[in-house]
């Protein structure tokens, strides 16, 4: 610890980026010599969001996974299958589970220190460690000149008395709901055979109202899910920001974490194992005294292909349902996977980028291009 700071590591907010990196920090012995002062706003008592991804292997929060599917469907009016996804299966951990967990491995250390209020003064708060990691995300902090939507989802827990679900597959995408508020698909996740949580999302610039939501969740019920009559165990509704803008690591003497940081996938709204990659180099630098600044970045090409499907389906140069069916019906899952997590090879971004309609993109990447 530097003599004119009184800790050696700040951390802004405790969400996800936060406790990801820090759980990470206290298992490897990073934290055992350290003194750490984490600010957050609210205890994190809620299951205030549940947090699904597809993954090959076990991941990092293995043991706070909640369920697992080996298959999912798609739906839309020009393709619909069911996936096999392996070697990836995709996952669900709800929001509680992982902050009682996180929580549990760092109680175990005294020297982490929570202060529950509101941060409103950065200054100040700089003074205080030489590192400091911020994951609060100003909404209103926009660059005008790059492409903005939002991705606002309601959703509910249902149940029903009869045995109605699969808890084997669930729905990955169901474009098959009206489309006059823009890209808008429902997703299932079936927990039991009597007990899901129900989806409506759409991709669009504006929220709606709380009645549209629940006239949008209504209507997939009744005609595509034909659930007949269920009760409502929980609630939830969430927006998380789709932008091409960029989001430097450094900036304002603070390392920025999470969405923040740009760990929000721009075209699709996917952020936990960005979250959990980028946790995993920034604690690896930590652990072995190398320069935050010198983390590795993902390929550029993939924040150019982020944008040019932002601005497809922002401008409206081709429905965003007729954009994802095409990407499911002409690729392997695998494929698609692979290219939203960065992770494909440019021969199978090619393969992607042939399944697209030419000239709706060719449109968008020009845009991106000259802007
Ligand atoms: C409802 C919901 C569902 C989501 N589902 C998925 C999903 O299925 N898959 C996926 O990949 N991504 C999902 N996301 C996106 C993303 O994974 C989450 O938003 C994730 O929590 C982002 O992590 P973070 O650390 O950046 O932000 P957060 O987890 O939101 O953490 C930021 C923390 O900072 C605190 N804070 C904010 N401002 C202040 C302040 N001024 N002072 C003190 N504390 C403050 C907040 O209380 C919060 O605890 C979802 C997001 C939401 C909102």
């Amino acid at each position: 610890m530097s003599s004119s700071t009184s800790y050696d590591l700040v951390f802004l907010g405790a969400g996800c980026a936060s406790l990801s990196l820090l759980v990470r920090l206290a298992n490897a012995g990073y934290l055992s010599d350290k003194k750490v002062l984490v600010y957050e706003r609210s205890a994190k008592t809620l299951n205030d969001r549940t947090w699904c991804f597809w993954e090959k292997g076990e991941g990092y929060f293995e043991e706070v996974v909640h369920h697992t599917w080996d298959t999912v469907g798609f739906y839309s009016q020009e393709f619909s299958s069911d996936l096999s996804l392996a070697p990836y299966r995709y996952k669900m951990i709800r929001g509680i589970d992982f902050y009682r967990y996180c929580m549990g491995v760092l109680e175990k250390f005294p020297q982490v220190e929570f202060r529950y209020e509101e941060v409103s003064s950065l200054d100040s708060i700089k003074q205080l460690a030489p590192i400091v990691f911020s994951s609060l995300y100003d909404p209103a902090d926009k660059d005008p000149k790059a492409t903005h939507l939002l991705q606002h989802f309601k959703g509910r827990v249902v149940e029903t008395a009869q045995d109605f679900f699969d808890p084997g597959k669930a729905t990955l995408m169901d474009f098959r709901v009206d489309q006059g508020h823009g890209t808008t698909f429902a997703y299932v996740l079936p927990l039991t055979t009597r007990k899901a949580l129900v989806e409506y999302t759409l991709f669009t610039d504006r929220l709606l109202t709380t009645e549209q939501y629940d006239q949008g969740l209504d209507e997939y019920m009744d005609r595509f899910l034909k659930i007949g009559s269920h009760k409502v165990i929980e609630e939830e509704f969430g927006v998380i920001p789709m932008t091409g803008q960029s989001f430097p690591f450094y900036r304002n003497g603070m390392y920025q974490i999470g969405t923040a940081g740009g760990q929000t996938k721009a075209s699709s709204g996917y952020t936990f194992q960005f979250i959990q990659k980028r946790s995993d180099l920034i604690a690896q630098a930590l652990l072995s005294g190398k320069s935050l600044q010198d983390l590795p970045t993902d390929a550029a090409r993939f924040m150019f292909y982020d944008r040019v499907l932002l601005d497809v389906l922002a401008k409206g140069y081709w429905p965003g349902d007729r954009v994802f069916s095409r990407l499911f019906a002409r690729n392997p899952v695998q494929r698609v996977f692979a290219f939203l997590d960065n992770e494909s090879a440019l021969g199978e971004e090619l393969k992607l980028i042939a399944s697209l309609p030419t000239l709706p993109f060719m449109r968008a990447a020009m845009g991106v291009i000259f802007n």
